[in-house]
Order: structure tokens, then sequence, then C-alpha cells
């Protein structure tokens, strides 16, 4: 049974690496040559819209999903109707998970708290929203935003003229800053026969827009509840086929949804070593309507992302317990090119190998 995968970046790689023990093979689109998915599964090499080789990938492939919110709708789209390949997850929910204001409009449509927010697309609308939701404020591009690239925080009128001018070429979104006292993003599978499976909740710190590290468990059972309830709210709306994340902001005990992701998630890595089951391997087991792996975690996880460059392998392997994840890719300042997961039977525990990891590392990230 081959599974398509269009992009072959590094949540493709551990996807497929997650299904070859299951006897699954792989097939990936990516305009990259060398990209981290196809250097372990067959890759066809081409634009994401190439109609040629989608059609391939189509006809090779039982499912196609995707590693990358920022594929094109309409050509996965056009691939359901000419070819009857079922894509998942399901393209409503990527077309939603790509707009960010079709994000917040579907959080206030299923009652999921979000920021307070207005559409931005003219400077006269970016003063007015401003004037409305105060200072300070993040304006943010629609789409194609992520890892913090298409953001500019608003604290003054002479921050808005220069957001206005670096980013005003584009449809906008302004958004409250929320005063938050931790980030968190909960992940959770369903499966094409509607099985649910849900993942105990992750703590994010985030440097520079950019995920640096996760611990989960993480919080008060009362906001692993919460986050659930919004997974499955949203997970239901799209009747969903996959593995979903949404991510919060948290402040004075209440969620605040920030946007949602209609794929495996980088706050989920943890789960490959963390959990029963991890979430790419769910995400393949609910795309297939197999049954949906346990989700509970096996102690205390930290994972940590290994952002521009590679430690020496072997300095990191030296730590005891702890697990690399390399991915196969260029280095260059800002990047994710690897990842390390270490899990603990005590939260005590995981923060103390936390912080030895840090060290070692020698970043400063806080643990939440
Ligand atoms: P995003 O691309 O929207 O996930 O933003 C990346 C990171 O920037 C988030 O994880 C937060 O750390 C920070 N951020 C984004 N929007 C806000 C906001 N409205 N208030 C406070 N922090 C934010």
């Amino acid at each position: 049974m081959t599974v398509g995968i269009v992009g072959a970046g590094q949540l493709g790689r551990m996807l497929a690496l997650a299904g070859y023990p299951l006897g699954l093979d792989f097939l990936c689109l990516d305009p990259a040559r060398d990209a981290p998915a196809g250097q372990v599964a067959p890759l066809l090499h081409g634009a994401f819209t190439d109609r040629r080789l989608l059609a391939r990938l189509a006809r090779r492939c039982e499912v196609i999903t995707f590693d990358w919110e920022n594929v094109s709708v309409a050509s996965l789209a056009s691939l359901t109707r000419r070819h009857r390949t079922r894509i998942c997850p399901p393209v409503t929910a990527l077309a939603t998970g790509q707009d960010r204001v079709a994000e917040k409009r579907l959080f206030e449509r299923l009652r999921i708290p979000t920021t307070r927010w207005c559409a931005v697309d003219s400077r006269t609308a970016l003063l007015r929203a401003v004037a409305s939701l105060g200072v300070p404020g993040v304006l943010k591009t629609r789409r194609l935003g992520y890892d913090g690239k298409g953001q500019a925080v608003i604290r003054t009128a002479a921050d808005a003229e220069r957001a206005w001018s670096r980013l005003g070429h584009v449809p906008l979104l302004y958004e409250e800053w929320v005063r938050f006292e931790h980030e968190v993003s909960v992940i959770g599978a369903r499966s094409i026969h509607g099985e649910l499976a849900i993942y105990p909740l992750c703590g994010n710190v985030h440097g520079d827009g950019i995920l640096r590290l996760t611990c989960a468990p993480f919080g008060p059972p009362r906001w692993q509840r919460l986050a659930a309830r919004y997974l499955e709210r949203v997970l239901t709306h799209f009747r969903y086929s996959g593995i979903l994340t949404i991510e919060f902001f948290v402040r004075r005990g209440q969620l605040i949804a920030n946007e949602m992701a209609p794929r495996v998630h980088n706050s989920g890595h943890w789960t490959i070593e963390g959990a029963t089951t991890s979430q790419f391997e769910n995400h393949l087991r609910a795309i297939l309507g197999l049954p949906l792996g346990a989700t509970d975690a096996r102690g205390y996880s930290v994972m940590v992302n290994l952002i521009g460059e590679l430690p020496a392998r072997a300095q990191l392997l030296a730590l005891e317990g702890v697990h690399l994840h390399v991915y196969g890719k260029h280095p260059r300042p800002g990047r994710k090119v690897g990842h390390c997961t270490a899990v603990e039977p005590t939260a005590v525990a995981r923060n103390r190998r936390a912080r030895r990891l840090l060290r070692e590392l020698a970043v400063r990230v806080r643990i939440p």
C-alpha cells in the first residue's frame, strides 16, 4: 500500500520512517531534489502544482497526504475530481489552515476562544484596527506565514507605518498582543471511521517565532479537557482524517486559540519516544482507516529543536537517554535541522534533563 506525500520535508521524512514498520510504501512530491523525505523514500521532483506529476502520484497511491500546509488547495482538489483520489486531511481543512482569517472565523463559529482581530487590506484599515484593538498588537500576513515569518509587532504609530510598508502588499490581519503565561498545543487524530485519539497537552517555548522546546505532558487536567474539547469540535466539523494540531495561548487559566495546523506538528515530535504511538504512526493509521494507537505518555518528555546547525553527534549521544533526529538539511541560520528528545519517569527528572541538554547545546531557552 503506497501513501503519497505532497511535500518532502522533515515531517514527510518522519511519516515515512514511521510507516515502514507497518509495511507501507511512500512516494513524495517536492520541488527540492535533496528534500529530507526524498532521502528515505522515492521522490517525484517538481512543482506542487505540476499536473503531470500529481496525476502520477494519484495513480500510484491509495491515499495522498501533505506535510506542509501551503501546498496548492486547487491542485489537490482537482486530483479528487479527476482521479477520485482520497486526500487526507480534507482539503477544506487545508484551505482553512492556510488563511488566518478563515481560521479565526472557524474558531468563533465553533465557540473556541481566540484573540481579538481585524482583517486589514489597506493602510486606513490598519490604522482603524490599531485604534479599535489598541497596542501592542501584531500584524500578520493572512497567508504563507510560518515560524514567525510575515509578522510585525506594533507598539507605536511609527511601528504601524513601518509594518505597513514591509507587509502591506498582501492581505493582512491585525490582532491583540496576548500577555500569555504559557503556550500550549493539542494534537489529536480522527480516523476515516470517526475514531478519535488525543495526546497529552504540550507546553511550548518559542524564540523569534520558532518553536525551541516542548515539554509533555504539560499543565493541569482542566487545560487538557478544554483543549481536547476544542480540538474535537474542529475534527468533527471537517469530518477530519489524520492528525490535527491547535496552538493556544494560556492567559489567566483561559485557553485562547492562536492557530491550527492540519498536519503532524513540530510540538508532537516527542511522541516518537514519549508516547505509546507516535503522531506520525497515528496519522498514517487514521488516513488508512486502521485502528488508532494509544496516545498516552510513557513518561515526561522534553523535545529540543536543533536550529541553524547540528551539534557534534558524539557529544549529544554521549548524554544518556537522548534520542537524536537529523533531518538531512543543509545548515542555515533559523532553519530546523533536527531535534532531540529525552523521556524521564517524573516531571522533576525531565526538567533536570532538559537543563542539562540545553547547557550541552549552549541554547538559552526557559523551561515552561
Ligand atoms: P504564529 O506564527 O502565529 O504561531 O506566531 C509565532 C509565535 O509568535 C507564537 O507562538 C507566539 O510566541 C508569538 N505570537 C504570535 N501572535 C501573538 C500574539 N497575538 N500575542 C502574543 N504572542 C504572539
